[in-house]
């Protein structure tokens, strides 16, 4: 069987043109996949079912014993921690917060650790962006700050920029310009017609200058800004300048460093004095599948993005003191509901020594990191694989996913909506 038209689970371009062929149960062969989506795709070595922790060793347990206990375990906790969903569809996102809100818990996603410091600066200032497919039809500029993505999004520059034909670029390669800026050569910026290199912690004052220049007071920067010569910042706002139609696309690479919101701030300011002059927008280069799904729903539903305490009662939201990392390095939670991510390969050892010390269930179709810190592990079926569910892409585009495979594991949103049943019968009794 032959699946067209499938989307890859992988990362935010969430691209929608993936063919799948399959034989016998199995993904057999992917194409238009990038290596990343194909590896997702032909993903082996699934749990079978779930397993609780017994001393030093895993013991297989049923379902409906594993909702049990993970319902119980959160039911219990004074402080649970609810943390992940990047990984999963909003239909399961929006039962996370409705279960976060019945046990007066902290669910907060995977943005806190990558673009969170961009949320916040775009609830200052606002965010001027656009979809891809404007960006494709009518961008003759595309700059790339602190992000790389034939690394991180190997299709964005064929199905976007560098290598896309658009409706008012018959020959992208010859009529779009691509800028690079960054701390390190990548392999992006050997494919730019323009690679600025910044001395790291530069970014700041690097758009500063280019804020000046765009106002008309060149003369007022110093020879070099941040390892950047004058003449090269001059030459790439002109760029900007005489563009019909910019893009930026900013990675962690600029929201994760020095000045971190204040870099995106400055930015999307720079963005705005640039629109004077043509028209510009700015793009987070969003990385895990639905991520911004996550902010999505959980904005929708509580009024923030990420990171929201319902120990009042009330949706409270504080980043710094209401996100994951701070509430584990503060060793405040006293129970953890991991889904759709990773935890362990990526917090500092801090939190991971205090999620060793409590009870840890995780909701993933695979062993990985985290599972050394879990008490109980619930094998799902894989979002956007054999689970099909609405997620928003890195421009805010909600897509419907399709099941490309029929496997009898339940999927996030129905192990979820059975441990909150779960959760209301005990409180009710
Ligand atoms: Fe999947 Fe991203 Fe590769 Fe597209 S670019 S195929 S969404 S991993």
């Amino acid at each position: 069987m032959i699946v067209k038209d499938a989307v890859c689970p992988f990362c935010g371009c969430l691209c929608d043109d993936i063919e799948v062929e399959v034989e016998e149960g199995r993904v057999v062969a992917v194409t238009n996949a990038c290596e990343l989506g194909t590896t997702k795709f032909m993903g082996e070595k699934r749990m079978k079912n779930p397993i609780l922790r017994d001393g030093d060793r895993w013991k297989d347990i049923t379902y409906d014993e594993a909702v049990r206990y993970a319902a119980d375990v959160l039911l219990e906790a004074e402080r649970p921690l609810l943390y992940g969903w990047s990984g999963t569809h909003g239909e399961a996102q929006c039962v996370g917060v409705h279960m976060a809100e019945l046990i007066r818990g902290v669910i907060d996603n995977t943005s806190s650790v990558c673009h969170g410091p961009s949320i916040l600066a775009i609830q200052e200032v606002g965010h001027p962006g656009c979809t891809l497919g404007v960006v494709k039809n009518r961008a003759d500029l595309v700059i790339y700050w602190g992000s790389n993505p034939i690394d991180a999004h190997p299709r964005h520059l064929s199905r976007y920029t560098r290598y896309a034909e658009g409706f008012f670029l018959e020959n992208a390669f010859r009529d779009r310009k691509v800028i690079v800026i960054d701390v390190r050569k990548t392999e992006t910026a050997n494919i730019a017609d323009e690679f600025v290199q910044i001395r790291p912690g530069g970014d700041y004052a690097v758009l500063s200058a280019l804020r000046a220049i765009v106002q008309g007071k060149a003369d007022t920067i110093p020879r070099t800004v941040a390892g950047v010569t004058r003449e090269q910042l001059v030459r790439v706002a002109n760029l900007c300048m005489n563009a019909k139609f910019g893009a930026v696309y900013f990675g962690l690479g600029l929201t994760m460093t020095q000045g971190k919101y204040k870099n995106i701030r400055n930015a999307i300011e720079l963005v705005s004095e640039l629109s004077r002059h043509t028209k510009f927008t700015i793009s987070a280069m969003r990385g895990h599948y639905n991520v911004y799904g996550s902010n999505e729903v959980n904005t929708w539903m509580t009024g923030y993005p990420f990171g929201i305490d319902f120990s009042r009662g009330i949706a409270f939201y504080n980043p710094g003191e209401t996100t994951a990392v701070d509430i584990l390095a503060r060793k405040e939670c006293d129970a953890a509901l991991i889904v759709g991510s990773d935890p362990a390969a990526h917090f500092p050892r801090k939190c991971l020594e205090h999620l060793a010390d409590i009870p840890v269930v995780q909701l993933d179709p695979y062993p990985n990191a985290t599972t050394a810190f879990c008490n109980v592990q619930i094998p799902v079926a894989v979002t956007g694989i054999d689970a099909e569910g609405t997620a928003y892409r890195m421009d805010g585009v909600p897509i419907r996913t399709r099941k490309v495979l029929s496997t009898d594991y339940l999927s996030d949103e129905e192990v979820l909506a059975r441990m909150y049943a779960r959760m209301q019968e005990v409180l009710e009794q």
